[in-house]
């Protein structure tokens, strides 16, 4: 059903400066980073070794891309197609079409210094070649190379896995070509949707380099004060690091990894740097557990194990496993949520965090401005690169700049220049602002977001539960701010408030936030359920009425309105987006018509806008009619855009932006485009719907109630010809039908209860 070439305009909108791209090396990351390119839209030739003397010569590289598609590294049906896989022996001429060449092999020097020799004799002149290498330096990669293949060369330092981390380190030197070097961070930003951190020639680059000594630091310091690793985790849980803590992260990564990464890095450093004073590499424990194939997670267990009476923690001064001695952040001084309370606790566990913290803020004061071209992306690197909540400047503040100075002068560990500044400044950012650094985006690009705007006063409508914004030259912002952003009355009435402006105050229109987890998850269901239980069903008729009424009025503004989606965009949320005008979507969106798994049809127009969907892209009308209850009545969620382009939610003419900082932006860049192309509103729409239409082979082995729901669905979208506005009142009286029957409140109940779906 879908059309391919249709689609093709989804991907067309994205920047493409770089539109060939070669990766050398199918492994997890070669392979990983060719996925994410193709998932962009753009042609990838993928090579590695040729293969065996039974094997097709493609076969190393044609095993990496079918391990992508095993492990979700395509984001979509469409991403496989674009990538040509081929052999470092025969194939090498094909790297001449490449804008950017990706090195990805075995971090071994000699094997990558002979095959730039190589691609250096094929490639096109001004390409971009780059090396994913984790350890090496760039000065010691381009050794002997041509004046311009080391103008040209890069570090591109991706994370595992390259779809799903968002950071992307960028090492260059005084050498390389500015505008490439531009035009590589644009690249990243606009087609990988990755955050670039520029770094200088350094061991570790900027987040491995903070990162592995604080897990060093926490590690040893942790025994030094006499803690168990279930307390030491519970530490760094508090401080936002994600629930694995630092002993859980070294099973997660593999303690195998310690004698090559940790010592490649204290070997790299001079003796004068206090990572030579963590130096876990050499220390008895952890020789003990890689000498015991403790490995962590991948062996069976590390620094936790599971037994058969349950899980196991290893005793830091023995290193025998013991029965697990739980600890909750909630157990801790400032219960896991005030990381101050934590710090200014007299007991060890106070002492400790003050220990690892302090160490950590000042190695990154101390060296951030010799490892980053912007100190503030130390904090960047570690929210991204290792999942920390904040970073250790924002750490700083939290703590208080005078009590970490304080706690210093007693450690005896002295306050390195860009701290002092800080001491200076009262702290490390000042409303939200790094102080040192130049917080633009990677290329240069001031972001636009909600929180900046209300910063700045920039309010038309303020509500409880949404927001007006202002984002200049006309252009609102709808920013909803509820739990999840899910949608309660008062949603609906600034939507109200909003819609006579459109047209008047306002030429355009946005919908969105700054919200990392949802655009919307759709009608507040507690909300629903509270009027059911007091048996409120007029209240319950407004409520729909209104949000059929507003979301309409969005439809038919006399203005562009754009919905700028991201992550979760369930239910009444994806109706409010289905009744833009255009959709620009983040790559990672999940999108669903969920509400049947309540028992539930999406009533603000969400069966009429999939009926019309599908016979807007040219189905006939028995086919839109089947995808919409596929999409309706299966609620299955889309975990990507090209998925939900794929399924129909989407279309082609909405766009994808693969960075989510850029979401916003581009959403603005449309409604500005529609303006200037002369806007006019749809116009009302008459659904042609088929005569008659069965829906019942969608439940096979369903339920009595499957059934009931899905005949009432064939009822909504099938006979006369009927207008959108008359489609959503038949949208309403179905789920007046369905809303009073015991089945669809067992789901509800159900699904407040558990968080999932009940099929009953
Ligand atoms: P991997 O072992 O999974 O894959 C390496 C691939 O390179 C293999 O498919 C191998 O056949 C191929 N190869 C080896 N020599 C080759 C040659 N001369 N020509 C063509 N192909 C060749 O390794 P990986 O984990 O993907 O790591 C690749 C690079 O990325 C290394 O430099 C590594 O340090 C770096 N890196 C890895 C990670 C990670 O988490 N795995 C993270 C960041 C960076």
């Amino acid at each position: 059903m879908t059309n391919i070439v249709a689609n093709q305009a989804f991907w067309a909108a994205i920047p493409k400066d770089i539109s060939c791209v070669a990766v050398i090396g199918a492994g997890a990351m070669g392979g990983g980073i060719a996925a994410q390119f193709a998932n962009a839209g753009c042609k990838v030739i993928l090579l590695d070794m040729p293969g065996g003397p039974d094997a097709a010569s493609d076969a190393p590289a044609r095993a990496g891309l079918e391990r992508q598609i095993k492990i979700q590294g395509f984001m979509g049906p469409s991403g496989p197609g674009r990538v040509v896989t081929g052999n470092i022996v025969d194939d090498l001429h094909l790297l001449a079409d490449a804008d950017w060449i990706i090195e990805a092999v075995v971090e071994r020097l000699d094997v990558k210094r002979d095959l730039y020799q190589r691609i250096d004799a094929v490639r096109k002149p001004g390409s971009i070649v780059s090396s994913n290498t984790s350890t090496l330096l760039h000065a010691q990669l381009v050794e002997g190379m041509s004046p311009e293949f080391r103008q040209n060369f890069l570090i591109s330092h991706f994370f595992n896995p390259p779809r799903l981390m968002p950071l992307l380190e960028i090492v260059s030197t005084p050498e390389t070509d500015p505008a490439l070097l531009l035009r590589a961070q644009q690249g990243a930003r606009h087609l990988l949707g990755k955050t670039v951190i520029n770094c200088y020639d350094m061991p570790g680059f900027v987040a491995n380099r903070i990162g592995c000594f604080w897990m060093a630091a926490a590690a040893m310091l942790a025994r030094e004060h006499c803690l168990t690793i279930e307390q030491a985790d519970a530490v760094h849980q508090a401080f936002g690091v994600p629930k694995t803590g630092v002993f859980g992260l070294f099973d997660l990564i593999g303690i195998d990894l310690v004698p090559q990464v940790w010592r490649s890095l204290v070997d790299g450093l001079p003796a004068t740097d206090r990572f030579h004073r963590y130096d876990i590499a050499a220390d008895a424990l952890f020789r003990t557990l890689v000498d015991q194939g403790r490995y962590g997670r991948k062996s069976g267990g590390g620094f936790f194990r599971k037994a058969q009476d349950g899980l196991q923690a290893t005793d830091l001064t023995t290193c025998e496993l013991r029965a697990l001695q739980p600890v909750k952040p909630a157990d801790l001084p400032g219960s896991g949520k005030q990381v101050s309370v934590l710090l200014a606790d007299t007991g060890k566990l106070g002492a400790y965090a003050r220990a690892v913290l302090g160490e950590v803020i000042a190695y990154a004061a101390q060296h951030g401005p010799d490892i980053a071209a912007d100190p503030s992306d130390i904090d960047a690197g570690m929210r991204l690169g290792y999942a920390w909540r904040q970073g250790p400047f924002a750490l700083a503040d939290a703590w208080g700049i005078d009590n970490l100075v304080t706690h210093l002068g007693s450690a005896g560990i002295s306050v390195p220049p860009l701290l002092a500044k800080a001491v200076q400044n009262g702290g490390f950012y000042r409303d939200g602002r790094f102080l040192n650094g130049s917080n633009a985006g990677s290329d240069g690009q001031p972001a636009l977001s909600a929180g900046q705007l209300r910063a700045q006063g920039k309010v038309i409508l303020q509500g409880p539960a949404a927001t007006l914004l202002d984002t200049g030259d006309g252009i609102g912002l709808l920013e909803l701010h509820t739990k999840m952003n899910c949608i309660q009355p008062e949603v609906l009435q600034i939507i109200d408030q909003t819609l006579p402006l459109l047209g008047t105050r306002l030429k355009g229109l946005i919908i969105g936030n700054d919200d990392q987890r949802a655009f919307s998850v759709g009608a507040d269901l507690r909300f629903i359920m509270s009027l059911l239980e007091s048996g409120q069903h007029d209240a319950l008729s407004a409520f729909i009425d209104r949000g059929q009424k507003v979301f309409l009025g969005l439809r038919q503004a006399p203005v562009p309105v754009v919905a700028a989606v991201h992550g979760f965009v369930l239910g009444g949320g994806c109706e409010m987006a289905l009744h833009a005008d255009r959709i620009v979507a983040h790559a990672e969106v999940r999108m669903a018509l969920p509400e049947v798994s309540v028992g539930l049809i999406p009533a603000w127009g969400g069966c009429t806008t999939m009926l019309a969907r599908g016979l807007q892209a040219g189905l006939d009308r028995e086919q839109a009619a089947q995808r919409a209850a596929t999409i309706i009545f299966g609620g299955a969620q889309s975990d990507s855009a090209e998925a939900a382009l794929q399924a129909g939610i989407l279309g082609p003419d909405d766009r994808l932006v693969m960075h989510r900082d850029l979401l916003l932006p581009t959403a603005r860049g449309l409604v500005i485009e529609m303006i200037e192309g002369g806007y006019t509103p749809p116009e009302p729409m008459i659904l042609t719907p088929p005569a008659t239409l069965d829906l019942s082979g969608l439940a096979p082995g369903g339920t009595d109630y499957d059934r009931l729901v899905l005949r009432g669905l064939a009822g909504l979208w099938a006979g006369q010809p009927r207008s959108d506005i008359q489609n959503m009142q038949h949208e309403k009286q179905l789920l007046f039908q369905l809303i009073d029957r015991p089945e669809t409140r067992a789901r509800m109940e159900h699904m407040l209860a558990t968080g999932k779906p009940l099929r009953n």
